[in-house]
């Protein structure tokens, strides 16, 4: 009688134990052979070893070159080189795309259409056929007991493919089965021919890697076949997955229920036989979500590290004293939103706190992040410390600087613009004014944060649109003055889980309430046919002294052929359309002189129709506007799109925003639209986006920093992300500098992980 304890262990009692010829310590291997449970006590040759020894052999093991693994000459090195997988390593994490069930031979009459079956049979017929249209094919039909079914080349070489096919034949066969009519169709099989007398059950037998199991496909084949290199990938699993050894701190691996890390890789290549292929195919299996927690534990550890060398740097400990924010407060026509008095509460606990700020603060378009910024620079200028403001282009610098010094005139604040378009004289006086520290607040582009500019005391650092910038540009700004405060904007809606990976190293608020009295914008896709009534509706907001934006899209601001669609579009609305109405067009290489002399006369309602590229996109505050019509708007992201329609519906009348295509859209590609009627709200707009584009379009992926993960999907594993995060984090509390010794291995493989990345932050 065996016992399982409450903690789910097998107790074996000592007499048994004694029996199997075991001690206590020993480790015993569980097998199940033929339905029966097999305890054999395992001798670990490694005992003799010391564990670190083991330990370096294990990973000069997988630093092996792909070319030593047996099997792969130097022809599929080559290949498997050019795909990235140059090490034992990358072969191991090189994992399976899907699976196909192939435990079971399938009777014909039962094989499920989509589905990639095996089955076995006899060749019937094996021919070329011609159809009435004059192709060709060759076809083979096969027949078991139960039923038929036809295979299908459409390029083959008749000679050859004539000499493998040939009736009378038996095999087995492989693949993925199609329904045409009543007929059942295999295109190109796999097939492993039976000799006279062979006997199925011996043959698949002889075949334990492609038969009798749920066999692994992988991903990036092409120029390689799948049975080679399942080959391979058995041999490499087998020989050296033992030597991959968990790094993680054992408590959380238990806590977590995870999986020694060799084990979930031998899985995920070769699963065992009982496991559903579905299930580890969404990667709900165990072994998938121990590979992908080590990967996110990492990163989050590595986030951990960062965040805590940054809050436990001496900072500046900013005092309250509501010198300018209380004024400004008096001179606002309206009140604070609940969600901006929150943000600033935290934003202002932080720059209280002597250590530096680096917090990043998310609000959807229009939510008011400029005033929450403007109040965090003025508890800066109370304490007699400079700000830097840093916007992505240099017509969005100009506008925060227009609003932003209108406000700070009136309380005798100094704010200076510096852009690259600034020259000469100019310039040099600016960069003066920012050196001496009579300039207060100092709003720019990236010239901010260019080597010749100097503060004479900055305290904080404040980035709009940081995905624009990335961490480098921040940590560049920080380098202006003596551990500044870090304060990063931005107003594309980024999912919780992709924030925790490009930002996971800074403080999070969400200005999640957009100021009263907006009415949503009204959203309409519009094909080319429609463009007449789209026209009419400009014309009908105009006469009600409304203004209408048309954006064009410039995918390339130095792409001349999309300028030219853009300008003429301009020439063709100003002279055939809509003669009688004032019309400005605005576009990126305009010079930011008269790019501001346009902006300021269609603020000045000067112009009805504002005709502009993608530069408007962002910051851009014109309530008078009711109108946008965005052409090609297919070609436009969706949090772009939702980026540029924030720049209507910000006054209290009804808006409307169409997006004209030209018609005939792919399935994604009108559902993506689609979406955008549907909703206003950034951060689903923004789920939308990263599931249709995939991460790393999202922010573009190097510029955000955002890891390769070899495993981890964020999209499907934003769980286990937040679990891995939440144990990192932990760890890092209990043993900020990972000194302990149990740690010893965890800050190795950390190292290992993250190569130079942490030095940025000055940890590793
Ligand atoms: P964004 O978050 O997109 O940068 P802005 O800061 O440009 O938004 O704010 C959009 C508009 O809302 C501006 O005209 C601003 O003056 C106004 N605004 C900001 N906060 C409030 C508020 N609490 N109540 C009313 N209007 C506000
Ligand atoms: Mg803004």
């Amino acid at each position: 009688m065996l016992r399982v304890s409450t903690d789910n262990t097998l107790i074996i009692p000592a007499e048994l134990v004694a029996k199997l010829g075991a001690r206590p310590g020993d480790v015993i291997s569980p097998e199940v052979e033929e339905g029966k449970l097999v305890l054999t006590p395992v001798v670990e040759p490694e005992k003799q070893t010391p564990s670190s020894v083991q330990e370096s052999i294990n990973r000069k093991n997988l630093e092996t070159p792909v070319q030593f693994i047996k099997g792969v000459g130097p022809k599929l090195a080559e290949i498997l080189g050019k795909k990235g997988i140059s090490t034992v390593e990358d072969a191991l994490y090189l994992l399976p795309n899907r699976y196909e069930d192939r435990r079971q031979v399938v009777p014909i009459a039962k094989l499920r259409t989509g589905e990639t079956s095996v089955f076995q049979g006899e060749v019937v017929s094996a021919d070329v056929v011609a159809t009435k249209g004059g192709r060709r094919f060759f076809e083979v039909v096969v027949r078991d007991g139960s039923g038929t079914i036809s295979f299908k080349w459409f390029n083959f070489n008749p000679a050859i493919i004539k000499k493998v096919w040939k009736p009378g034949q038996r095999g087995i066969f492989t693949g993925q089965v199609a329904q045409y009519g009543f007929q059942k169709e295999v295109h190109h099989p796999d097939v492993e021919w039976l000799a006279e007398g062979d006997d199925l059950a011996a043959v698949m037998a002889r075949d334990p890697v492609n038969f009798g199991r749920v066999v692994p496909v992988y991903p990036l084949t092409e120029g390689l076949h799948q049975k080679t290199l399942r080959k391979v990938m058995r041999g490499v699993v087998e020989r050296f997955a033992p030597c991959v050894e968990s790094a993680l701190p054992p408590e959380v691996a238990k806590s977590q229920g995870l999986m020694p890390l060799a084990e979930a890789l031998q899985w995920v290549h070769f699963p065992g036989g009982d496991v559903e292929p579905k299930g580890i195919e969404e990667g709900k299996d165990p072994a998938h979500r121990t590979l992908v927690f080590d990967e996110f534990f990492f990163l989050e550890l590595g986030m951990a590290l960062k965040k805590r060398g940054v809050t436990l740097e001496p900072g500046i400990a900013f005092s309250v004293n509501h010198t300018y924010t209380k004024p400004l407060l008096k001179l606002l026509p309206f009140a604070l939103t609940g969600a901006q008095r929150r943000v600033l509460a935290e934003i202002k606990e932080d720059m209280m706190a002597p250590h530096p700020m680096h917090r990043l603060v998310q609000g959807d378009v229009g939510s008011g992040k400029t005033l929450v910024a403007l109040m965090a620079a003025l508890v800066a200028v109370e304490n007699s410390y400079q700000v830097a403001i840093m916007a992505p282009t240099e017509i969005l610098a100009e506008q925060h600087y227009l609003n932003i010094h209108r406000w700070c005139d009136e309380l005798g604040v100094a704010v200076v613009l510096l852009t690259s378009s600034l020259k000469g004289k100019v310039k040099k006086e600016a960069m003066a004014r920012v050196a001496q520290g009579d300039a207060q607040i100092v709003i720019g582009t990236h010239a901010v944060i260019q080597e010749k500019v100097e503060f004479q005391r900055l305290g904080l650092g404040i980035v709009d649109e940081q995905h624009r910038f990335g961490v480098i540009q921040r940590g560049l700004l920080r380098k202006k003055g003596e551990n500044p405060d870090i304060l990063v904007m931005t107003a594309t809606p980024i999912p919780r889980t992709l924030a925790m990976t490009v930002f996971g190293d800074l403080s999070l608020s969400v200005i999640d309430e957009l100021p009263p009295g907006r009415t949503p914008v009204e959203t309409r896709v519009c094909y080319e046919n429609r463009r007449q009534q789209v026209y009419g509706i400009i014309r009908e907001e105009v006469a009600k002294g409304r203004q209408a934006y048309v954006i064009y899209p410039l995918v390339d601001e130095s792409e001349k052929s999309d300028l030219k669609a853009a300008t003429q579009m301009a020439e063709h609305l100003a002279n055939d359309v809509f003669p009688d109405l004032r019309l400005g067009i605005l576009h990126g290489r305009m010079k930011p002189e008269e790019k501001e002399a346009v902006m300021r006369s269609f603020k000045g309602r000067e112009l009805d129709i504002l005709v502009a590229t993608t530069v408007i996109e962002v910051g851009i505050d014109v309530p008078n506007a009711t109108v946008m019509v965005i052409e090609h708007a297919e070609r436009f992201g969706l949090s772009q799109l939702h980026q540029l329609r924030g720049r209507v519906g910000r006054g209290s009348e009804k808006s409307r925003c169409i997006l004209m295509t030209p018609g005939k859209l792919t399935e994604d590609g009108e559902k993506r639209l689609r979406v955008m009627e549907s909703t206003t709200d950034g951060f689903r707009i923004a789920e939308a986006d990263l599931e249709i584009r995939g991460p790393g379009d999202f922010l573009g992926t190097r510029q955000a920093g955002l890891p390769d993960f070899r495993v981890a999907n964020i999209l499907r594993d934003g769980r286990i992300l937040e679990e891995a995060r939440k144990e990192a984090f932990a760890v890092v509390e209990r043993d900020p500098d990972l000194k302990q010794s149990e740690h010893v291995k965890l800050r190795a493989e950390l190292a290992r992980r993250w190569g130079g990345r942490l030095e940025l932050a000055g940890i590793a």
